[in-house]
């Protein structure tokens, strides 16, 4: 008898007969014997409903309180699948983040896990309840609901399944597992067997939101295996593990996408100590993460200060990067949505020259333009506009041999 922990997506429990789809796996797992906590998502398109109505609410609406509101997503399916459950003669009882003692920080829409006391999961898997868990929330030691980011019900799961000592994490989604790139993009992707907690951790930054790159970061920290699977079908899907062989032969071993970022641009800046303090020290005092950062020197001793944020911070870093100009006597402030980055991603990188030349090589030979490049060990992202996004994929899949592999 083990104990496993599964976490269903949007998708997969969108409607009544998807929940009842998916509690029909759940029971078929219970009958073997084991016991079995669930961690579920909101109906899919229901978190992007619940934002929307609150951005009709507010011009920005106030963190807490969007908190308030993007936790009731998974309040109403994991209430309908205990219901689901009982009506077919099981024992379920739904928890809410709160009750799951998930004890985050608070940092309002993006918090982390802290804590969770297992004891109430543990009583009632005792009992011979099926749990089933509302992913994507918690309470803060103050008392404030939060959210863990979007996507975030992975996080949940593979944390719960730390917490709880589980043998096993599963992760049922619209896809059949970790693929090289995106398969809705590129048909000619293709499903690994295996994954690097390493790589995962770098292809979920990067924008491959199969896995939130948090659950990742806790899988490798408590060495949690996840299975990514589909709830859809039977196939055995992506194993994401401490480590795998069959990858590091690859230079390249993934491409992602990320249309979540804005570009911001301070002009004319003074070229003088300091003045990236001013900038940064209030973004990041406000909870933003600024990603990719380029300054360009200009004749005169000013330069051009641009910088990334995920789009749901753009409107706010804007606001602070005003007010920082007027002080550092900038000229303006641009932001631009309409940009997409582009990465390739391989652990073979470090040992292999030439990555970055075949990369712009083959966005050159489509005439996509790059707008901002960053690096690292095992990466490479291009800034591109977001017209060309899908093309740079399928042409960067193509042009490192993923095709066939
Ligand atoms: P869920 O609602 O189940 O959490 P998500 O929409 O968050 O599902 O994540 C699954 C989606 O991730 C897939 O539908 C797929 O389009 C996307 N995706 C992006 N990159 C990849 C990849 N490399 N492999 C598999 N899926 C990917
Ligand atoms: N419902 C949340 C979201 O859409 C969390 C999740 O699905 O993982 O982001
Ligand atoms: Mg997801």
């Amino acid at each position: 008898m083990a104990l496993i922990v599964q976490k269903y997506g949007g998708t997969s429990v969108g409607n009544i007969e998807r929940i009842r789809n998916v509690a029909h796996r759940i029971v078929k797992t219970y009958d073997q014997g084991h016991d079995v906590v669930v961690v579920l998502s909101a109906m899919s398109g229901v978190t992007d409903n619940l934002i929307a109505l609150a951005h009709q609410a507010s011009k920005m609406p106030d963190k807490r309180e969007l908190d308030v509101l993007m936790s009731t997503g998974e309040q109403t399916t994991i209430a309908l699948m205990a219901m689901t459950l009982q009506d077919m003669g099981y024992p379920a009882a739904s928890l809410l983040g709160f009750q799951a003692d998930i004890i985050t920080d608070s940092m309002s829409t993006k918090a982390r896990i802290m804590s969770i006391g297992a004891e109430r999961i543990k009583t009632m898997l005792a009992e011979k309840k099926i749990v089933i868990i509302a992913g994507f929330q918690g309470i803060d030691p103050e008392g404030n609901i939060t959210t863990l980011g979007r996507g975030g019900s992975d996080t949940s799961a593979v944390a719960i399944a730390a917490a709880v000592k589980a043998d096993s994490c599963e992760i049922y989604t619209d896809v059949d597992g970790v693929y090289t790139t995106d398969p809705r993009i590129c048909d000619k992707a293709r499903k690994l067997k295996t994954i690097s907690y390493d790589e995962m951790l770098e292809m979920a930054s990067l924008g491959a939101k199969v896995l939130q790159i948090r659950s990742v970061g806790f899988a490798k920290k408590y060495n949690v295996p996840i299975h990514v699977r589909s709830s859809f079908n039977e196939e055995e899907g992506t194993m994401v593990v401490g480590e795998d062989s069959g990858m590091e032969e690859l230079v390249v071993s993934g491409i992602t996408l990320d249309k979540n970022e804005a570009r911001l641009t301070l002009k004319k800046v003074p070229d003088q100590p300091g003045i990236a303090s001013k900038v940064f020290v209030p973004l990041a005092e406000a909870g933003i993460q600024v990603d990719m950062i380029i300054q360009n020197t200009r004749s005169g001793g000013q330069t051009d200060l641009t910088f990334t944020v995920n789009k749901t911070d753009a409107k706010q870093a804007m606001v602070i990067a005003e007010k920082v100009a007027k002080e550092i006597e900038a000229e303006e402030v641009l932001v631009a949505d309409d940009i997409a980055k582009v990465s390739v991603i391989g652990v073979g990188m470090k040992n292999h020259a030439g990555v970055a030349a075949t990369m712009f090589s083959a966005l050159a030979a489509e005439n996509i333009n790059i707008r901002l490049i960053s690096t690292s060990e095992i990466r490479i992202s291009c800034v591109i506009d977001d017209r060309y996004a899908e093309l740079a994929v399928r042409v960067l899949h193509q042009a490192f041999n993923l095709d066939k592999i």
